[in-house]
């Protein structure tokens, strides 16, 4: 899961270096699928079961697009909020991790709403220790969340992951404390915090993939795959030289 993870936070890194204005969302599609297939992975992404298999390697959701979004033509432009979302497998072992990233500069409010997703992940992350139950990170992420005035998604979930890209357990939002599974070290956890503007709500796009906010505002989605221990959570799908 560790190389997984190292594959998977490369291709992120890659994608983010070429999100610019002008460049197409397939255009990013495609250069993740080459970087993970270049390390012996798989684009864990590509035939997922849903609606209809999943057709790419990644997903990007642009502006109000919160996860999910189909790359395709779309030419992003300067001031668009672009959330890329990628699942590795390596010898098994699936990883999976998204980044939020601005094409040039972005309002003062997609910018906070950005920074504030990034930070409720790590927020998060801080509790996946033995002893605290998924529901004290889920709710430490909204807490955080909505003490900066934003809104945690309400109906998508964080989840355990390992030899399947979605395993138990599922973590949900809008729990309390000290509910949901106990934490064991070993444990593996995709954890990703879904941040939007004026309500936690969502629909689905007529391509019944792409899911949106409610009220049409930003979004923003952060994700690690992390693994809890004896000590301190270690993030899996950071680059290889951090
Ligand atoms: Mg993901
Ligand atoms: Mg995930």
């Amino acid at each position: 899961m560790r190389q997984a993870g190292r594959i998977n936070a490369l291709a992120l890194a890659e994608m983010a270096a070429v999100v610019r204005p002008g460049i197409a969302t397939r255009e990013l599609d495609a250069l993740a699928e080459k970087v993970i297939t270049q390390h012996q992975g798989v684009p864990a992404f590509k035939g997922y079961p849903g609606p209809y298999p999943y057709p790419f390697s990644v997903t990007v959701s642009v502006n109000e697009e919160l996860v999910h979004g189909l790359p395709g033509p779309r030419v992003l432009r300067a001031g668009d909020v672009v959330s890329l979302d990628c699942g590795t497998v390596y010898q098994g072992f699936y990883a999976d991790s998204a980044i939020t990233v601005g094409v040039g500069t972005l309002s003062p409010l997609a910018q906070r709403l950005v920074e504030i997703t990034e930070q409720a992940l790590h927020v998060g992350i801080k509790w996946m220790r033995p002893g605290q139950r998924t529901g004290d990170s889920a709710a430490a992420m909204q807490v955080f969340v909505e003490d900066h005035g934003f809104r945690m998604v309400r109906d998508y979930t964080s989840h355990g992951i390992g030899r399947h890209m979605h395993e138990d357990p599922e973590v949900r939002y809008y729990v309390k404390p000290g509910t949901g599974t106990l934490l064991r070290p070993g444990m593996t956890i995709a954890l990703e915090p879904m941040v939007l503007v004026s309500s936690g709500e969502t629909r689905v796009k007529p391509d019944r993939w792409t899911v949106v906010s409610a009220d049409g505002a930003p979004t923003a989605h952060f994700e690690h795959t992390v693994a809890v221990t004896e000590g301190e959570p270690e993030i899996l799908t950071l680059p290889e030289d951090t």
